[in-house]
C-alpha cells in the first residue's frame, strides 16, 4: 500500500468511498493515470466515466484557462454568464424536438434527477414516479428517493413505484426479458398504479450500476407508447451512457425513443462537476427559485462542458466509441471463449459490462471473484470497477478517446487477471479492507 492512500485514511473520511483497490494518483494523461508509485495505470473507469476525454485533455484545459483569466462570476443564479448560454443552446440542439424547451444546470446527476423528481411532481400536480429497480440516480436524499440501487442507505419516495428492468442474460432471452417487463409494468397500471397519477417516468437507457443491462429490442418504444397514452413524461437519465459514450449521441437514440426530458452528468464536465436538465418549457419554467444551489451555472464549468461537446463533435469521438467499442467488445467475446468464469459479455460503445458467474449452467454470481479480478487487474496495471445488484458484473466506461491498442492492451491485462483469479492466485485476504458495493 503506498504511502499516499494510509495518508489519506488519517484526514480524509471514508462516507464518500467506494473503493476495491489501493489505488492513489498523483496525474494522468490521456486514458492513463500515474500512480504515486510511478506506474502508469490504463484507467478503464474514468472516475465511473466522468472523465470523458481522457485525463489532461488540452481543449478542457485551454477552455478552463481561459474561463478563468476573465472570471464571468462563479454562478447564474442572480446574473447570466455567457458560457451558460452557449452550453444551454448547444445542449437544446443536442436533444429531440419535445424536450427541446429549456436548460437547468447543476453540479451532479444527483441534484439534476433529485431537481427532475421534484419538478415533474410539483408541475403536473400527479403525484407518483415510476423508476427502475437496481437503478442508480444519485447519491442526495431526493436523487436516491427515485432510485432503485440495493446499495443504497437511503429511503425511498412515497410515490415511488419500482418496476423490473428488463435483464435478457437472466431471463434467457432478449424476448422473454422484454415480455414479462411490459406484462409487469401493464398489470400495475390496471392496478395498484393508476397511471393518471403518474408524473413521470425515470429511465436508464443502458442500466449500469445495476448491470450494464441492455434493454431488448422494442421495449423502450412500448414503454414509450404507454407514457404518451397516460401522459406520463419520460425522463431519460443520460448521466453516466450518454454524450457518444454508447456510440450514439443520446444512449436513447438506440431505442428510437423521444424523451421529455434529458439528463446529463458525468462526462459533460469532462472531469468537472456539471449536469444539466433539458426539458420541454412549461415544465422546466414552472417556478422560480425552485431548485438552486450557489455556485450552480458556474462559468468555468460550463465553459469546459462547452469544450467536451465541441471535442465530441470535432474528434468524431461518437464514432470512436462505436468503433474502438466494437474492437473492445470482440476482445471481451474471445476472452469469453477462454475464461469460464465470464458468463455474458453485453453493452453498447464504449459502456460495456462483464458478467462474471461461477457456473454457466445456473448462473450463480460470482461477486468473491469479482472483487479478486479488479483487485488483481490494478496490480497489473489497469483500473476497472464493478457494478451490478449482485456486485458481479466488470463495469468498462473508459475515456471516449480510447484507441484500438488501448483496448487490446487493457484486455490483455484483464485475461491475466481473470487467469489468475481462476487458479486461486490472488490472496484473498487483499479485500479485507476494500467491501466495494
Ligand atoms: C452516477 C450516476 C448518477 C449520479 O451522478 P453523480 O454525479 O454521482 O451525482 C445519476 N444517474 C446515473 C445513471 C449515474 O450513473
Amino acid at each position: 500500500m503506498s504511502d499516499l492512500y494510509a495518508r489519506e485514511s488519517r484526514s480524509v473520511s471514508k462516507m464518500a468511498h467506494l473503493r476495491f483497490f489501493p489505488q492513489a494518483v498523483v496525474g494522468g494523461s490521456g486514458a492513463y493515470l500515474t500512480g504515486d508509485d510511478g506506474r502508469q495505470l490504463l484507467d478503464f473507469a474514468a472516475s465511473w466515466g466522468a472523465v470523458s476525454l481522457g485525463h489532461s485533455h488540452p481543449a478542457v484545459r485551454e477552455a478552463v484557462n481561459r474561463a478563468l483569466s476573465d472570471q464571468a462570476g462563479a454562478s447564474y443564479l442572480s446574473t447570466a454568464n455567457e458560457s451558460c448560454v452557449l452550453l444551454a443552446e448547444k445542449l437544446l440542439s443536442l436533444v429531440p424536438e419535445r424536450a427541446r424547451g429549456r436548460v437547468w444546470f447543476g453540479h451532479s446527476g444527483s441534484d439534476a434527477n433529485e431537481t427532475v423528481a421534484r419538478m415533474v411532481v410539483a408541475a403536473t400536480g400527479r403525484p407518483r414516479i415510476l423508476a427502475f429497480s437496481g437503478a442508480y440516480h444519485g447519491g442526495t436524499v431526493g436523487s436516491m428517493a427515485v432510485s432503485g440501487h440495493p446499495a443504497q442507505q437511503g429511503a425511498r419516495a412515497e410515490g415511488l413505484t419500482l418496476v423490473p428492468y428488463p435483464n435478457s442474460y437472466a431471463a434467457g432471452s432478449p424476448e422473454a426479458a422484454k415480455d414479462t417487463a411490459l406484462a409487469h409494468l401493464e398489470r400495475l397500471f390496471a392496478t395498484e398504479v393508476p397511471p393518471e397519477e403518474v408524473a413521470a417516468f425515470f429511465i436508464e437507457p443502458i442500466q449500469s450500476d445495476g448491470g450494464m443491462l441492455v434493454p431488448p429490442d422494442g421495449y423502450f418504444k412500448a414503454v414509450e407508447g404507454l407514457c404518451r397514452k397516460h401522459g406520463i413524461l419520460l425522463v431519460s437519465d443520460e448521466v453516466k451512457v450518454g454524450l457518444g459514450r454508447s456510440g450514439r449521441f443520446n444512449a436513447f437514440e438506440h431505442s428510437g425513443i423521444e424523451p421529455d426530458i434529458v439528463v446529463f452528468g458525468k462526462g459533460l464536465g469532462g472531469g468537472l462537476p456539471i449536469s444539466a436538465v433539458v426539458g420541454p418549457e412549461a415544465i422546466m419554467n414552472h417556478a422560480v427559485a425552485f431548485s438552486l444551489q450557489t455556485v450552480h451555472g458556474n462559468p468555468v464549468c460550463a465553459a469546459a462542458a462547452l469544450a467536451v461537446l465541441r471535442a465530441i463533435e470535432h474528434d468524431h469521438l461518437v464514432e470512436n466509441a462505436e468503433r474502438t467499442g466494437t474492437v473492445l467488445r470482440k476482445a471481451l467475446d474471445r476472452l469469453a471463449a477462454r475464461q469460464t468464469l465470464i458468463g455474458n459479455v453485453r453493452g453498447r460503445g464504449l459502456a460495456l459490462g462483464v458478467e462474471l458467474v461461477t457456473d454457466r449452467v445456473s448462473r450463480e454470481p460470482a461477486a468473491r471473484q469479482t472483487a479478486l479480478t479488479v483487485y488483481r487487474a490494478f496490480q497489473l496495471g489497469l483500473v476497472l470497477y464493478y457494478v451490478g445488484v449482485r456486485s458481479n458484473v466488470l463495469e468498462f466506461t473508459p475515456p471516449l478517446t480510447l484507441t484500438e491498442s488501448q483496448a487490446q492492451e487493457g484486455v490483455a491485462i484483464l485475461d491475466q487477471a481473470l487467469a489468475d483469479v481462476a487458479a486461486a492466485r490472488v490472496d484473498e485476504s487483499l479485500l479485507a479492507a476494500f467491501a466495494g458495493w
